[in-house]
């Protein structure tokens, strides 16, 4: 009996277990768009619908600095979830060539700004769409949803809105629930922007992400986001300029897609923009990384930003449930052009991949074995390959001279070919300067990996062989138990761990403010000198200091004496005392939450040295004497830095304390009483009446502006700031902004003829960075302003710059008493 009603009762349990799939509405308890759902909510559904139907899975990726899983579903029939890894071997075999596939991949990604909330919304609906009305695209079409590429950001989001909502909403946009306070949902917990950040993949959302994009390379990728609220939709195709790696195909498929969706917007009278302003050049962006593997990869901006209904400029109400229905329709659409081109895509994926006719087949990258190290580390979150170069001269255009000759490799180079899987985004990463069809673009147009990390390169037309890159060996330091103390060089970002390591063990250090030779071996301005005499209070000294080098694989010379062979000898003036830091970070209204947040996680997560984040709201009532250095991060600090503000901030100063400004807060300081800091301003020299057409003068203005660009900066390399580095340092200009040189003070970085390596920088911009200040120290009484005019830790990536940042804060006028 048993027995045979066994096969009935599973049978009536999977029946069972299907029919309680529940739409979004049911399960939720509202139509998708009628509420802002909560991350947690939106994983529920995505569970509940992986729980209930077999034509879906759903993972964990990992996990967001604020706990919050990072997820995506695989969506296809029940027969391609069933053969999903061979499906997926099999695509990826196609990209190498090795067999022809016959299976559309299509990834979905909403919300990787969390204030641009409609996609999370409508993610749920497409997934509901797909697994029911739209079956018939999953027979040969695998989608992959990602419901919230950044969920911290979408909770800051969805929790603030539905804290200050009206009851029923307010359509009004003066209501507090369309106006959000800083810093907005946007970014992610560290207040960076994402959708800059896949290539760089600084963040742990896109470091994640990128080992499942890794294992699937989707022949199409769609990046949802919103818009101005005036601006009713946009999709592909993208504006120019376009990386010239970008194949026809590529082009020609998203001007396809577009019109599939023009199609459905026709239909119900919504309007749309294409071929605008959304370029597709900057590397680091959800639509362009795709691209450069392979994908047609597309950017769809919603009208939005604002709460669940708000009456627009246009006169018309926007309501979330609107915006959501517009993602839907584009989503699904899609989903049904990749479902009906899979062939096509299958065969060009394949032939985007063939990339014998790149022009460069090597870059060889030397130097600083750390820098190597950090660059490694980069290639290997891409899945990038390299190798060890044999020793040997190479010619080609050498990065460091701009121009063609030859460069002679040494055993730690590294060598970078563009014949593997990821070639062309090899070309686009390393490449010296990005070829630019056109200078207006929506972001920065120099990148060169070279360059950001002070690696000297060459770029080669022939193949260099290389061999595996051998593993650094381990570095073991044992204590000393006689002699004067250690030393240590100074010149990378793991030196600069190290020192932090140090001082938060209470550990004093010394740095030399010039060269000087121990035990025959020779150290550079900056090295670090860790005397017993010191740390006499330590009883484990040898022991705690050899530990943290082992931990941050320091190697240590151990001096026998503190008797220099030339230069200072440890007891000598020039052997400084390092004062430990206590730092503070402004933050709130006024600050660029980009670049705060910059700061804040290279102190976190870099550095990994501890702050004060003060909030500007209440600054003017922090006493700051408990403080030796106060950051500002870019911003207007008009109302904070007011007459008696002003006043404050200099008395500080005066009595020892440091400043460092960075990017815009400089310009605070600029033509300021008893400060020589001056901006210089870029003269109009158009014809007096203005006659220009007003249709060429957004083009006219371009003369005027640099959209980071690199350009080759002179370096006084024996400030304290500059220590580390040589006398020329490759700077990332993000804007025209220009400031004379310091008659008064030092011009630690500077431009004399500017010489624009890499990007678009207009002619009038260019002329007027002559003879101008990119980083500089003023002294005020007993302390220092720093003057960091290129913002050195911008989205993370420019690993070059970072020390300049950490000699300001602990080498430069680091007074020994505390005030
Ligand atoms: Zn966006």
């Amino acid at each position: 009996m048993k027995t045979i009603l066994l096969p009935f009762v599973l049978l009536f349990f999977v029946f069972q277990s299907y029919a309680q799939l529940q739409s979004p509405k049911d399960f939720l308890g509202y139509e998708p768009g009628a509420q802002f759902s909560r991350h947690a909510d939106v994983v529920n559904y995505f569970e509940h619908v992986a729980e209930h139907s077999p034509l879906v899975e759903y993972h964990t990726y990992g996990k967001t600095n604020e706990r919050r899983p990072l997820t995506y579903a695989v969506i296809s029939s029940e027969e391609n979830i069933k053969n999903l890894e061979q499906i997926r071997k099999r695509h990826l075999a196609n990209a190498r060539n090795e067999a022809e596939a016959d299976i559309a991949i299509v990834w979905l990604s909403y919300n990787v700004h969390g204030n641009e909330a409609s996609s999370t919304e409508a993610s749920m609906k497409t997934l509901y769409a797909l697994i029911t009305e739209k079956q018939d695209y999953l027979e040969n079409t695998v989608v992959i949803i990602d419901p919230t590429v950044n969920p911290d950001g979408r909770d800051r989001y969805a929790n603030w809105y539905n804290q200050v909502k009206a009851e029923p909403y307010n359509t009004s946009q003066a209501a507090i629930e369309h106006n959000e306070p800083w810093p907005g949902g946007r970014p992610n917990h560290y207040l960076f922007d994402l959708n800059r950040d896949w290539a760089w993949a600084t963040q742990i959302e896109t470091r994640e992400r990128l080992k499942i994009y890794n294992k699937w390379l989707p022949h199409v990728h769609v990046d949802f986001h919103e818009q101005g609220m005036n601006e009713p939709y946009y999709f592909a195709p993208a504006a120019e300029p376009f990386h010239e790696i970008i194949t026809p195909f590529q082009r020609e498929f998203q001007t396809e897609i577009g019109k599939n969706h023009a199609r459905y917007f026709d239909e119900e009278g919504w309007l749309y923009f294409t071929k605008e302003r959304f370029d597709l050049l900057y590397p680091s962006y959800g639509d362009t990384y795709p691209t450069y593997l392979g994908a047609i990869g597309m950017t769809y901006e919603q009208a939005g930003h604002v709460g669940l209904g708000i009456n627009t400029d246009e006169g018309y109400e926007l309501t979330l449930t609107d915006r959501v229905e517009h993602h839907h329709t584009t989503g699904l659409s899609t989903v049904e052009v990749a479902h009906k081109n899979a062939e096509r895509l299958n065969k060009e994926f394949n032939s985007f991949f063939d990339n014998s006719q790149l022009e460069n087949k090597s870059y060889v990258l030397k130097g600083n074995s750390d820098k190597i190290a950090a660059l490694r580390n980069l290639l290997d979150r891409h899945e990038i390959e390299y190798g060890q170069a044999s020793s040997n001269r190479i010619s080609g255009y050498v990065y460091e001279q701009g121009k063609s000759g030859s460069f002679t490799a040494g055993e730690n180079s590294l060598v970078v070919n563009t014949n593997q899987l990821k070639g062309k985004m090899v070309d686009v990463l390393f490449e010296p300067s990005t070829k630019l069809v056109d200078s207006l673009t929506y972001d920065i147009t120099a990148w060169s990996l070279p360059y950001a990390y002070g690696l000297d390169a060459v770029a080669s037309k022939r193949q260099v062989s290389a061999e595996n890159f051998a593993d650094r060996p381990e570095i073991k330091n044992t204590p000393q138990a006689s002699g004067a103390g250690y030393v240590s060089k100074w010149n990378s970002m793991q030196d600069a761990q190290f020192l932090a390591a140090l001082l938060k063990e209470d550990i004093k250090v010394r740095f030399s403010e010039v060269p000087f030779e121990n035990e025959g071996k020779k150290f550079d301005r900056g090295s670090l000198v860790i005397t017993k005499s010191d740390n006499r209070s330590l009883e484990d000294f040898d022991e705690k200091v050899t530990r943290i080098a082992n931990e941050q694989q320091r190697e240590l010379l151990a001096a026998k004496s503190s008797f220099a062979g030339s230069g200072p000898d440890f007891g000598s003036p020039e052997i400084k005392v390092i004062n430990t830091p206590e730092i503070a970070v402004l933050r709130g209204n006024g600050t660029s939450s980009l670049n705060y947040g910059e700061i804040w996680y290279f102190f976190e997560q870099e550095l990994q040295y501890p702050i004060t984040s003060i909030s500007t709201d209440y600054f003017s009532g922090v006493d700051l004497s408990q403080f030796d250095v106060l950051v500002m991060p870019e911003g207007n600090y008009s109302k904070l830095l007011d007459e008696s503000g002003f006043h404050n901030l200099k008395s500080w100063i005066r009595s020892g304390g440091k400043v460092i400004a960075i990017g815009r807060a400089v310009s605070e300081f600029a033509g300021k009483n008893s400060l020589n800091l001056k901006e210089n301003k870029t003269e109009k020299d158009t014809v007096s009446p203005n006659l220009i057409p007003y249709a060429q003068r957004e083009r006219e203005s371009a003369k005027n502006l640099i959209t980071g660009s690199i350009v080759k900066t002179k370096i006084d390399k024996t400030h304290p700031m500059a220590f580390g580095y040589d006398d020329t340092y490759f700077s990332l200009k993000l804007n025209s902004r220009s400031f004379s040189l310091l008659n008064e003070g030092y011009n630690v970085g500077y431009l004399e003829e500017p010489e624009v390596i890499a990007g678009f920088a207009g002619s009038d911009a260019i002329k007027n960075l002559e003879n101008s200040l990119i980083f500089g120290e003023e002294r005020l009484g007993k302390g220092s302003i720093i003057y960091l005019v290129d913002n050195p830790l911008f989205r993370g990536f420019w690993q070059n710059g970072k020390l300049f940042f950490v000699n300001s804060l602990f080498f430069v006028n680091n007074n020994k008493f505390r005030l």
